[in-house]
C-alpha cells in the first residue's frame, strides 16, 4: 500500500493495455466532444459505442500500434457529468489522458485485484474494475447522474468515463476514470480509509511508523486520537452531505465503501517530499526500455512538470469541500482557519450487497477468514455515518460502533 507509482515503460507487462486504454479514450472522447450538444435521453444511459483499432486504421479509427477493440459506455452521460457537473475542461481532460504520455501504476492497493493508474498530471485515476462492478455501475448510472445533479457538493467518487478494452486473445478489461482526491502539489502526511467497522481495520502501527504513505484504517484513526477538526459551520455542511450520499448508497444497495481521508499538515508543508516519483512525465517514444527511462529520469528533474500551473483553481468556485487548495481546511470552533487541509471523498462505491456476500464467501473459503465484514446496506450506512459523526471534533462518542473505542 505504497502510494508511489511504478513507471510503465514499453517492456512493462501492462504497457500494451495502457497504450490501448489511452488510445481508446482519446479517440472515443474526442469523437463525442466534436458533436454538438443535445438534450439527453434515456437511451443515452444504455448506449455503448464500439471501436475497432488495428495497425492499418480506417475511416473511423486512426491506425494504432496494436489490434484491439474498445467500448465507450454512455458517452453522452459522462460528457454531461464532466462538463456540466464536475466542471472539467474538455481539452484539459483529453490532454491529461493523452496517449503520448506514460502513466504511472499504483499496482493493486486493495484486495479486489483492481489496478490503479494515474494520469500524467496526477489529476485522474484509471481503475480497472470487475465485470460485476461494471454491470452494476451501468445499472445505477441514471440514479448516480441524478444524485450528482441534485447534490453538486456530493463527496462520492466522480466518475468521468466507463470503458472496456478487449485484447486480441479475448481478454476484456473494464475500467473507469475518476478524480484523484489527493493533490499533486501537496504532501499528504497521513492517509486513512475509514468504514466505521473494527473488523480487520488496522494497519500495523510498527509498519506505519516506517511508511508515511501507508493507508491507515479505522482503528489507527481512533488509537491516534484523530478527529475531523472542523468548526460548527463546516461540520454541519459536511455531516449533511455525507448523510445524503450515504442515503443514496443505501438506496442503491451498496456497501463496503469508505471515506478516504488525506491530511496535509501545513506546518510541515512539502519538506518531506512525499510526492517524490508521483509526478514525472514520460514520453514512451523516447525510451527503448524501462531501464533507459529510469536512467533518464534520474538525470533529469523528475518533477520537471510544473505543478503550480495545474488548473486547480477551477474547483474553487464550484465545490464546497474542495475549495481550499483542492481540499477542506481545518477550522476551530470560531470557524477560524487552522494549519491542516483535509482531502476527503467517498470511494469504492460499486459493490452491491450480493456481490459482497459472494466475495466474503470466496475469501472465507480461501483463507479461513473473512476479509470484509459483510453487513446489509442499511446497517452499513448507518454505522458509517455514526462513526464519522463520532470522529468530528466534539463528536458524539456514543454513536461509535462497538470495537471502535480508543485503545487507552
Ligand atoms: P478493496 O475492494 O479491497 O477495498 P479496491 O481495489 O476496490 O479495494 P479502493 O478501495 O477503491 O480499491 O481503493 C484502494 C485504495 O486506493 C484507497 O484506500 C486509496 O488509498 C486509493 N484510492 C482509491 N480511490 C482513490 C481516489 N479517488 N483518490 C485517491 N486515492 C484513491
Ligand atoms: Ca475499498
Ligand atoms: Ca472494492
Amino acid at each position: 500500500q505504497v502510494v508511489v507509482g511504478n513507471l510503465i515503460g514499453e517492456d512493462h507487462v501492462n504497457f500494451v493495455l495502457m497504450y490501448n486504454m489511452l488510445t481508446g479514450i482519446r479517440i472515443a472522447v474526442s469523437r463525442t466532444q466534436a458533436k454538438i450538444r443535445r438534450p439527453l435521453t434515456d437511451e443515452d444511459y444504455l448506449a455503448r459505442h464500439k471501436y475497432s483499432f488495428d495497425i492499418v486504421g480506417n475511416e473511423l479509427t486512426p491506425s494504432a500500434r496494436y489490434d484491439f477493440k474498445f467500448k465507450d459506455y454512455a458517452p453522452w452521460i459522462f460528457r454531461d457529468l464532466r462538463e456540466e457537473h464536475f466542471h472539467l475542461d474538455p481539452a484539459d481532460y483529453l490532454l491529461s489522458l493523452t496517449a503520448k504520455y506514460i502513466l504511472s501504476e499504483l499496482g493493486s492497493p486493495g484486495k479486489s485485484g483492481s489496478f490503479f493508474y494515474f494520469s500524467r498530471d496526477y489529476r485522474f485515476i484509471i481503475k480497472t474494475i470487475a465485470h460485476s462492478e461494471h454491470k452494476f455501475l451501468r445499472s445505477i448510472l441514471k440514479d448516480y447522474h441524478q444524485h450528482i445533479i441534485n447534490n453538486p457538493h456530493s463527496l462520492l467518487s466522480r466518475f468521468y468515463g466507463l470503458h472496456r478494452v478487449k485484447l486480441p486473445r479475448g481478454r476484456k478489461i473494464h475500467f473507469l476514470i475518476m478524480n484523484n482526491l489527493f493533490p499533486p502539489h501537496r504532501d499528504i502526511h497521513e492517509t486513512y480509509d475509514l468504514k466505521g467497522s473494527a473488523f480487520g481495520r488496522e494497519y500495523p502501527e510498527e509498519k506505519a511508523q516506517k511508511n508515511p504513505r501507508a493507508v491507515l484504517k479505522d482503528i489507527n484513526w481512533v488509537n491516534r486520537g484523530r478527529t475531523l477538526a472542523f468548526g460548527p459551520e463546516k461540520r454541519a455542511l459536511l455531516t449533511e452531505q455525507l448523510r445524503r450520499d450515504m442515503e443514496f448508497l443505501r438506496k442503491i444497495g451498496v456497501m463496503d465503501y469508505s471515506l478516504l481521508v488525506g491530511i496535509h499538515n501545513m506546518e510541515r508543508g512539502n519538506k518531506d517530499n512525499l510526492r517524490e516519483n508521483q509526478l514525472s512525465v514520460f514520453h514512451p517514444e523516447m525510451y527503448t526500455s524501462t531501464k533507459d527511462m529510469r536512467k533518464a529520469v534520474k538525470r533529469s528533474d523528475p518533477q520537471n512538470f510544473d505543478v503550480t500551473k495545474l488548473p486547480l483553481e477551477v474547483d474553487r468556485n464550484h465545490f464546497l469541500f474542495y475549495q481550499d487548495e483542492g481540499g477542506m481546511q481545518a477550522t476551530d470552533e470560531a470557524n477560524q482557519a487552522m494549519d491542516a487541509i483535509y482531502y476527503l471523498g467517498v470511494i469504492d462505491i460499486c459493490t452491491p450487497y450480493n456481490t459482497a456476500k459472494k466475495l466474503e464467501h470466496f475469501w472465507k473459503s480461501m483463507t479461513e477468514g473473512a476479509t470484509i465484514s459483510c453487513v446489509d446496506p442499511d446497517t452499513y450506512g448507518h454505522r458509517f455515518i455514526n462513526f464519522l459523526q463520532s470522529v468530528m471534533r466534539g463528536g458524539d462518542m456514543s454513536l461509535r460502533p462497538a470495537g471502535l473505542m480508543p485503545d487507552i
